[in-house]
Protein backbone atom coordinates (compact mmCIF):
# COMPACT_ATOMS: atom_id res chain seq x y z
CA UNK A 1 0.00 0.00 0.00
CA UNK A 2 1.05 3.86 -0.85
CA UNK A 3 0.43 6.74 1.17
CA UNK A 4 -0.12 9.06 -1.39
CA UNK A 5 0.02 11.92 1.52
CA UNK A 6 3.44 10.98 2.82
CA UNK A 7 4.64 10.65 -0.80
CA UNK A 8 3.19 14.05 -1.65
CA UNK A 9 5.55 16.17 1.07
CA UNK A 10 8.99 14.53 -0.98
CA UNK A 11 7.91 16.65 -3.55
CA UNK A 12 8.29 20.27 -3.28
CA UNK A 13 7.13 21.31 -6.53
CA UNK A 14 3.29 20.21 -6.25
CA UNK A 15 2.96 22.78 -3.17
CA UNK A 16 3.24 25.45 -6.31
CA UNK A 17 0.59 27.80 -7.37
CA UNK A 18 0.15 28.13 -11.08
CA UNK A 19 -2.15 31.65 -12.13
CA UNK A 20 -3.33 31.68 -9.02
CA UNK A 21 -4.72 28.10 -8.63
CA UNK A 22 -2.99 24.92 -6.52
CA UNK A 23 -0.69 23.09 -9.36
CA UNK A 24 -2.77 19.86 -11.01
CA UNK A 25 0.48 18.05 -12.99
CA UNK A 26 -1.14 15.54 -15.13
CA UNK A 27 1.96 15.82 -17.80
CA UNK A 28 4.00 12.73 -16.56
CA UNK A 29 4.39 11.02 -19.47
CA UNK A 30 6.19 14.14 -20.96
CA UNK A 31 8.63 14.55 -17.49
CA UNK A 32 7.75 13.13 -14.16
CA UNK A 33 8.40 15.79 -11.27
CA UNK A 34 11.37 15.12 -8.66
CA UNK A 35 11.72 14.21 -4.83
CA UNK A 36 13.81 16.22 -2.70
CA UNK A 37 15.44 12.83 -2.07
CA UNK A 38 17.16 13.15 -5.69
CA UNK A 39 17.20 17.07 -5.46
CA UNK A 40 19.30 16.63 -2.31
CA UNK A 41 21.89 14.11 -4.55
CA UNK A 42 22.41 16.82 -7.03
CA UNK A 43 23.02 19.60 -4.65
CA UNK A 44 25.30 17.34 -2.48
CA UNK A 45 27.31 16.80 -6.01
CA UNK A 46 27.65 20.12 -6.76
CA UNK A 47 28.31 21.32 -3.37
CA UNK A 48 30.59 18.29 -2.48
CA UNK A 49 32.19 16.12 -5.43
CA UNK A 50 32.15 17.95 -8.56
CA UNK A 51 34.85 17.30 -10.50
CA UNK A 52 35.39 15.29 -13.80
CA UNK A 53 35.65 11.43 -13.80
CA UNK A 54 37.73 8.48 -14.63
CA UNK A 55 41.15 10.44 -15.24
CA UNK A 56 42.06 12.48 -12.45
CA UNK A 57 43.94 11.21 -9.38
CA UNK A 58 42.57 14.03 -7.13
CA UNK A 59 40.35 12.88 -4.04
CA UNK A 60 37.35 15.02 -6.10
CA UNK A 61 37.92 13.19 -9.30
CA UNK A 62 37.63 9.78 -7.44
CA UNK A 63 34.95 10.53 -5.63
CA UNK A 64 32.34 11.53 -8.33
CA UNK A 65 34.29 8.27 -10.69
CA UNK A 66 33.01 6.15 -7.38
CA UNK A 67 29.63 7.92 -7.17
CA UNK A 68 29.31 7.24 -10.98
CA UNK A 69 30.18 4.24 -11.08
CA UNK A 70 28.49 2.84 -8.48
CA UNK A 71 25.13 4.44 -10.09
CA UNK A 72 25.91 2.48 -12.94
CA UNK A 73 25.70 -0.78 -10.75
CA UNK A 74 22.53 0.52 -9.72
CA UNK A 75 21.36 0.70 -12.79
CA UNK A 76 22.38 -2.65 -13.67
CA UNK A 77 20.31 -4.48 -10.84
CA UNK A 78 17.53 -2.46 -11.58
CA UNK A 79 17.29 -3.45 -14.67
CA UNK A 80 18.72 -7.18 -13.87
CA UNK A 81 21.31 -6.60 -16.44
CA UNK A 82 24.04 -9.80 -16.33
CA UNK A 83 26.76 -7.32 -16.68
CA UNK A 84 27.41 -3.28 -15.14
CA UNK A 85 29.10 -2.63 -18.71
CA UNK A 86 25.96 -3.65 -20.38
CA UNK A 87 24.78 -0.22 -19.43
CA UNK A 88 25.95 2.92 -21.63
CA UNK A 89 24.84 6.03 -20.41
CA UNK A 90 23.04 8.04 -23.11
CA UNK A 91 21.70 11.80 -23.15
CA UNK A 92 17.89 9.65 -23.16
CA UNK A 93 15.83 7.27 -25.12
CA UNK A 94 16.44 9.20 -28.62
CA UNK A 95 20.18 9.27 -27.61
CA UNK A 96 20.20 5.45 -27.20
CA UNK A 97 18.11 5.07 -30.66
CA UNK A 98 20.66 6.89 -32.18
CA UNK A 99 23.59 4.61 -31.01
CA UNK A 100 22.08 1.58 -31.92
CA UNK A 101 20.70 2.63 -35.45
CA UNK A 102 24.10 4.18 -36.49
CA UNK A 103 25.81 0.94 -35.31
CA UNK A 104 23.52 -0.92 -37.47
CA UNK A 105 24.59 0.74 -40.51
CA UNK A 106 27.68 -1.19 -40.40
CA UNK A 107 25.38 -3.69 -40.11
CA UNK A 108 22.84 -3.97 -42.66
CA UNK A 109 22.90 -4.71 -46.26
CA UNK A 110 19.95 -3.50 -49.05
CA UNK A 111 17.06 -5.22 -49.03
CA UNK A 112 17.39 -6.17 -45.17
CA UNK A 113 14.57 -5.45 -43.73
CA UNK A 114 13.47 -3.69 -40.77
CA UNK A 115 9.82 -3.59 -38.21
CA UNK A 116 8.79 -0.86 -36.27
CA UNK A 117 5.05 -0.38 -35.00
CA UNK A 118 2.02 1.72 -35.67
CA UNK A 119 2.55 3.18 -32.09
CA UNK A 120 5.97 4.25 -32.32
CA UNK A 121 6.61 7.97 -31.22
CA UNK A 122 8.99 10.34 -33.87
CA UNK A 123 12.17 8.72 -31.97
CA UNK A 124 11.85 5.40 -32.68
CA UNK A 125 11.00 5.97 -36.30
CA UNK A 126 12.80 8.96 -37.47
CA UNK A 127 16.33 7.10 -36.69
CA UNK A 128 15.62 4.08 -38.33
CA UNK A 129 14.18 5.39 -41.51
CA UNK A 130 17.90 7.27 -41.69
CA UNK A 131 18.96 4.00 -41.37
CA UNK A 132 17.33 2.59 -44.17
CA UNK A 133 18.80 5.53 -46.49
CA UNK A 134 21.80 5.04 -45.55
CA UNK A 135 21.80 1.46 -46.13
CA UNK A 136 18.81 0.38 -48.65
CA UNK A 137 17.20 -0.87 -45.81
CA UNK A 138 13.47 -1.93 -46.03
CA UNK A 139 10.86 -0.26 -43.52
CA UNK A 140 7.71 -2.44 -42.57
CA UNK A 141 5.28 -1.55 -40.02
CA UNK A 142 3.28 -3.07 -37.60
CA UNK A 143 -0.50 -1.98 -37.89
CA UNK A 144 -2.72 -1.50 -34.78
CA UNK A 145 -6.55 -1.84 -34.48
CA UNK A 146 -9.30 0.74 -33.31
CA UNK A 147 -8.02 0.22 -29.30
CA UNK A 148 -5.02 1.33 -30.19
CA UNK A 149 -3.44 -2.18 -30.24
CA UNK A 150 -0.83 -3.95 -32.32
CA UNK A 151 -2.39 -6.43 -34.50
CA UNK A 152 0.12 -9.78 -33.65
CA UNK A 153 -0.95 -11.57 -36.66
CA UNK A 154 0.08 -8.65 -39.14
CA UNK A 155 3.36 -8.83 -37.41
CA UNK A 156 3.57 -12.55 -37.86
CA UNK A 157 3.33 -12.26 -41.47
CA UNK A 158 5.81 -9.46 -41.95
CA UNK A 159 8.51 -11.58 -40.35
CA UNK A 160 11.11 -13.30 -42.51
CA UNK A 161 14.78 -14.21 -42.94
CA UNK A 162 15.28 -10.57 -44.56
CA UNK A 163 14.18 -9.56 -40.78
CA UNK A 164 16.71 -7.82 -39.03
CA UNK A 165 15.67 -5.86 -36.60
CA UNK A 166 12.48 -5.10 -35.01
CA UNK A 167 11.74 -2.00 -32.72
CA UNK A 168 8.69 -1.49 -30.59
CA UNK A 169 8.02 0.30 -27.64
CA UNK A 170 6.82 -0.98 -24.46
CA UNK A 171 3.95 1.51 -23.43
CA UNK A 172 2.75 4.44 -25.91
CA UNK A 173 3.27 7.55 -24.99
CA UNK A 174 0.55 8.49 -26.90
CA UNK A 175 -1.90 6.11 -25.99
CA UNK A 176 -0.82 4.51 -22.90
CA UNK A 177 -1.27 1.26 -24.66
CA UNK A 178 1.01 -1.95 -22.84
CA UNK A 179 2.54 -3.82 -26.03
CA UNK A 180 3.26 -7.61 -25.91
CA UNK A 181 6.86 -7.16 -26.14
CA UNK A 182 7.55 -11.29 -25.08
CA UNK A 183 5.63 -12.00 -27.63
CA UNK A 184 7.59 -9.53 -30.15
CA UNK A 185 11.33 -10.39 -28.95
CA UNK A 186 10.10 -14.23 -28.58
CA UNK A 187 8.80 -14.19 -32.75
CA UNK A 188 11.56 -11.67 -33.73
CA UNK A 189 14.24 -13.96 -32.41
CA UNK A 190 12.56 -16.99 -33.89
CA UNK A 191 14.08 -15.51 -37.79
CA UNK A 192 17.02 -14.28 -35.89
CA UNK A 193 16.19 -10.32 -35.61
CA UNK A 194 17.29 -8.28 -32.76
CA UNK A 195 15.04 -6.26 -30.53
CA UNK A 196 15.03 -2.63 -29.48
CA UNK A 197 12.90 -1.69 -26.37
CA UNK A 198 11.48 1.79 -25.94
CA UNK A 199 10.89 1.88 -22.41
CA UNK A 200 10.74 5.32 -22.23
CA UNK A 201 7.20 4.88 -21.23
CA UNK A 202 7.47 1.95 -19.40
CA UNK A 203 10.10 2.53 -17.03
CA UNK A 204 7.78 4.97 -14.87
CA UNK A 205 5.49 2.30 -14.09
CA UNK A 206 7.10 -1.18 -14.20
CA UNK A 207 10.43 -2.77 -13.48
CA UNK A 208 11.68 -4.27 -16.66
CA UNK A 209 14.09 -7.43 -16.09
CA UNK A 210 16.15 -7.39 -19.33
CA UNK A 211 17.35 -10.89 -19.11
CA UNK A 212 13.49 -12.44 -18.71
CA UNK A 213 12.87 -10.45 -21.89
CA UNK A 214 15.52 -11.76 -23.56
CA UNK A 215 15.65 -8.37 -25.28
CA UNK A 216 18.90 -7.21 -27.23
CA UNK A 217 18.50 -3.45 -26.75
CA UNK A 218 16.26 -1.75 -24.00
CA UNK A 219 16.45 2.64 -23.68
CA UNK A 220 14.54 5.06 -21.19
CA UNK A 221 15.17 8.62 -19.78
CA UNK A 222 15.73 9.24 -16.34
CA UNK A 223 13.53 12.20 -16.23
CA UNK A 224 10.44 10.62 -16.89
CA UNK A 225 11.34 8.18 -13.45
CA UNK A 226 11.71 10.78 -11.15
CA UNK A 227 14.90 11.56 -12.20
CA UNK A 228 17.04 14.98 -13.82
CA UNK A 229 16.50 15.67 -17.92
CA UNK A 230 19.55 14.57 -20.27
CA UNK A 231 20.41 11.59 -18.83
CA UNK A 232 19.05 7.65 -19.51
CA UNK A 233 20.41 4.49 -20.40
CA UNK A 234 20.82 2.14 -22.91
CA UNK A 235 21.20 -1.65 -22.35
CA UNK A 236 22.60 -3.87 -24.87
CA UNK A 237 23.20 -7.40 -24.73
CA UNK A 238 27.03 -7.76 -24.32
CA UNK A 239 27.35 -9.79 -27.84
CA UNK A 240 25.56 -7.02 -29.57
CA UNK A 241 27.38 -4.20 -28.04
CA UNK A 242 30.73 -5.79 -29.25
CA UNK A 243 29.80 -5.64 -32.63
CA UNK A 244 28.33 -2.67 -32.84
CA UNK A 245 31.04 0.49 -33.53
CA UNK A 246 31.32 3.26 -31.47
CA UNK A 247 28.74 6.42 -32.31
CA UNK A 248 30.48 9.14 -31.39
CA UNK A 249 34.88 9.86 -31.28
CA UNK A 250 36.44 11.80 -28.80
CA UNK A 251 38.12 11.75 -25.64
CA UNK A 252 37.11 8.55 -22.95
CA UNK A 253 36.36 6.15 -25.41
CA UNK A 254 39.38 5.14 -26.91
CA UNK A 255 42.27 3.03 -25.47
CA UNK A 256 45.12 4.27 -27.62
CA UNK A 257 45.66 7.37 -30.17
CA UNK A 258 48.05 8.39 -32.85
CA UNK A 259 47.83 10.10 -36.66
CA UNK A 260 48.15 6.78 -37.69
CA UNK A 261 45.56 4.68 -35.54
CA UNK A 262 43.23 4.89 -32.87
CA UNK A 263 41.65 1.65 -30.75
CA UNK A 264 39.21 2.06 -29.09
CA UNK A 265 38.36 1.31 -25.14
CA UNK A 266 36.23 -1.58 -24.34
CA UNK A 267 32.34 -1.60 -23.00
CA UNK A 268 30.61 0.83 -21.77
CA UNK A 269 33.08 3.27 -22.51
CA UNK A 270 33.55 2.90 -26.80
CA UNK A 271 29.94 4.27 -26.19
CA UNK A 272 30.89 7.19 -23.90
CA UNK A 273 32.56 9.83 -25.73
CA UNK A 274 33.14 13.07 -24.00
CA UNK A 275 32.55 14.28 -20.20
CA UNK A 276 29.17 12.71 -19.47
CA UNK A 277 26.32 14.20 -17.17
CA UNK A 278 27.91 12.67 -14.24
CA UNK A 279 25.72 14.40 -11.81
CA UNK A 280 22.61 13.08 -13.58
CA UNK A 281 24.03 9.51 -13.79
CA UNK A 282 24.12 9.46 -9.78
CA UNK A 283 21.07 11.17 -10.06
CA UNK A 284 19.41 8.91 -11.94
CA UNK A 285 20.49 5.61 -9.57
CA UNK A 286 19.13 7.87 -6.64
CA UNK A 287 15.63 8.55 -8.28
CA UNK A 288 15.88 4.48 -9.00
CA UNK A 289 16.29 4.16 -5.20
CA UNK A 290 13.61 6.19 -4.33
CA UNK A 291 10.92 4.48 -6.62
CA UNK A 292 12.35 0.84 -5.78
CA UNK A 293 11.24 2.08 -2.22
CA UNK A 294 7.58 3.05 -2.35
CA UNK A 295 7.71 -0.16 -4.67
CA UNK A 296 6.56 -0.50 -8.46
CA UNK A 297 3.69 -2.97 -6.99
CA UNK A 298 2.55 -0.52 -5.23
CA UNK A 299 2.80 2.24 -7.86
CA UNK A 300 1.09 0.12 -10.72
CA UNK A 301 -1.72 -0.84 -8.31
CA UNK A 302 -2.56 2.58 -7.46
CA UNK A 303 -1.73 4.12 -11.00
CA UNK A 304 -4.37 1.29 -12.22
CA UNK A 305 -6.80 2.61 -9.77
CA UNK A 306 -6.43 6.44 -10.49
CA UNK A 307 -6.40 5.21 -14.50
CA UNK A 308 -9.79 3.75 -13.67
CA UNK A 309 -11.54 6.33 -11.48
CA UNK A 310 -10.30 9.25 -14.29
CA UNK A 311 -11.79 6.99 -17.15
CA UNK A 312 -15.14 6.76 -15.67
CA UNK A 313 -15.20 10.34 -14.48
CA UNK A 314 -14.19 11.86 -18.12
CA UNK A 315 -16.39 8.81 -19.56
CA UNK A 316 -19.70 10.99 -17.95
CA UNK A 317 -18.78 13.83 -20.26
CA UNK A 318 -20.31 14.78 -23.22
CA UNK A 319 -19.12 14.02 -26.75
CA UNK A 320 -15.92 13.02 -24.49
CA UNK A 321 -13.94 9.95 -26.48
CA UNK A 322 -10.85 8.49 -25.44
CA UNK A 323 -8.35 7.25 -27.46
CA UNK A 324 -6.47 3.98 -26.69
CA UNK A 325 -8.88 1.71 -24.99
CA UNK A 326 -7.30 -1.47 -24.48
CA UNK A 327 -7.50 -3.52 -21.41
CA UNK A 328 -3.42 -3.59 -21.39
CA UNK A 329 -2.74 0.30 -20.94
CA UNK A 330 -1.03 2.99 -18.48
CA UNK A 331 -1.92 6.00 -16.94
CA UNK A 332 -2.33 7.83 -19.50
CA UNK A 333 -5.59 9.04 -20.83
CA UNK A 334 -6.15 10.19 -24.59
CA UNK A 335 -9.05 12.46 -25.88
CA UNK A 336 -11.34 15.20 -27.29
CA UNK A 337 -14.55 16.38 -26.39
CA UNK A 338 -16.38 16.75 -29.91
CA UNK A 339 -15.06 19.56 -32.42
CA UNK A 340 -13.11 21.64 -29.88
CA UNK A 341 -9.34 22.10 -30.61
CA UNK A 342 -7.47 20.29 -27.87
CA UNK A 343 -5.13 23.15 -27.62
CA UNK A 344 -8.01 25.16 -26.87
CA UNK A 345 -9.20 23.02 -23.77
CA UNK A 346 -5.28 22.84 -22.79
CA UNK A 347 -4.72 26.33 -22.32
CA UNK A 348 -8.02 27.56 -20.09
CA UNK A 349 -6.85 24.05 -18.55
CA UNK A 350 -3.74 25.91 -17.46
CA UNK A 351 -5.27 29.45 -16.44
CA UNK A 352 -6.91 26.75 -13.84
CA UNK A 353 -3.96 25.76 -12.89
CA UNK A 354 -3.92 22.39 -15.03
CA UNK A 355 -1.15 20.47 -16.59
CA UNK A 356 -2.11 18.42 -19.07
CA UNK A 357 -0.22 17.77 -22.48
CA UNK A 358 -2.22 18.59 -26.26
CA UNK A 359 -1.29 17.89 -29.45
CA UNK A 360 0.29 14.93 -32.00
CA UNK A 361 2.41 13.64 -28.90
CA UNK A 362 5.39 13.30 -31.23
CA UNK A 363 3.26 10.10 -32.35
CA UNK A 364 1.95 11.78 -36.08
CA UNK A 365 1.22 8.19 -37.18
CA UNK A 366 -0.99 7.89 -34.76
CA UNK A 367 -3.11 11.09 -34.72
CA UNK A 368 -3.67 9.96 -38.79
CA UNK A 369 -4.80 6.82 -38.24
CA UNK A 370 -7.87 8.25 -36.15
CA UNK A 371 -8.00 11.03 -38.17
CA UNK A 372 -7.61 14.13 -35.98
CA UNK A 373 -4.93 16.76 -35.47
CA UNK A 374 -3.80 15.54 -31.67
CA UNK A 375 -5.28 14.66 -28.48
CA UNK A 376 -5.12 16.00 -25.28
CA UNK A 377 -3.28 13.61 -22.67
CA UNK A 378 -3.84 13.57 -18.84
CA UNK A 379 -1.05 11.27 -17.65
CA UNK A 380 -0.82 10.18 -13.95
CA UNK A 381 2.13 9.07 -11.58
CA UNK A 382 1.79 7.85 -7.98
CA UNK A 383 2.15 11.39 -6.80
CA UNK A 384 -1.36 12.14 -8.10
CA UNK A 385 -5.12 11.79 -6.17
CA UNK A 386 -8.10 11.21 -7.22
CA UNK A 387 -8.99 14.56 -4.97
CA UNK A 388 -6.47 15.68 -8.28
CA UNK A 389 -8.80 13.85 -10.78
CA UNK A 390 -11.95 15.50 -9.36
CA UNK A 391 -10.92 18.92 -9.40
CA UNK A 392 -9.22 18.41 -13.34
CA UNK A 393 -12.94 17.12 -13.83
CA UNK A 394 -14.42 20.38 -12.66
CA UNK A 395 -12.12 22.67 -14.92
CA UNK A 396 -12.57 20.59 -18.03
CA UNK A 397 -16.30 20.47 -17.94
CA UNK A 398 -15.90 24.59 -17.20
CA UNK A 399 -13.46 24.77 -20.29
CA UNK A 400 -16.17 23.18 -22.46
CA UNK A 401 -18.36 25.26 -21.12
CA UNK A 402 -16.83 28.51 -22.68
CA UNK A 403 -15.59 26.99 -25.96
CA UNK A 404 -19.12 25.72 -26.65
N1 LIG B 1 9.90 7.24 -26.78
C1 LIG B 1 8.78 7.44 -26.09
C2 LIG B 1 7.73 6.37 -26.08
C3 LIG B 1 8.59 8.64 -25.38
O1 LIG B 1 7.48 8.85 -24.69
C4 LIG B 1 9.61 9.62 -25.40
C5 LIG B 1 9.45 10.93 -24.66
N2 LIG B 1 8.22 11.57 -24.86
C6 LIG B 1 10.77 9.35 -26.14
C7 LIG B 1 10.88 8.16 -26.80
C8 LIG B 1 11.89 10.33 -26.21
O2 LIG B 1 12.46 10.52 -24.95
P1 LIG B 1 13.56 11.65 -24.72
O3 LIG B 1 12.96 12.92 -25.26
O4 LIG B 1 13.75 11.68 -23.23
O5 LIG B 1 14.78 11.24 -25.46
Amino acid sequence: MLNVQDIRKDFPILNRKVNGKPLIYFDNAATSQTPQQVIDVIVSYYSNYNANIHRGVHSLSQEATDAYEKARITIQKHFNAKEAHEIIYTSGTTHGINLVANGFSSLLKKGDEIIVSALEHHSNIVPWQMLCERTGAILKVIPMNEDGELILADFDALLNEATKLVFVNHISNALGTINPIEYIIDRAHSVGAAVLVDGAQSCPHLKPDVQALDVDFYVCSAHKICGPTGVGMLYGKEEWLEKLPPYQGGGEMIAEVSFEKTTYAGLPHKFEAGTPNICGGIAFAAALDYMNAIGFENIAAYENELLSYATEQLLQIDDLKIYGTSEEKTSVISFNVGTIHPYDIGTILDKMGVAVRTGHHCAQPIMDFFKIPGTIRASFMFYNTKAEIDAFVVALKKAIMMLS
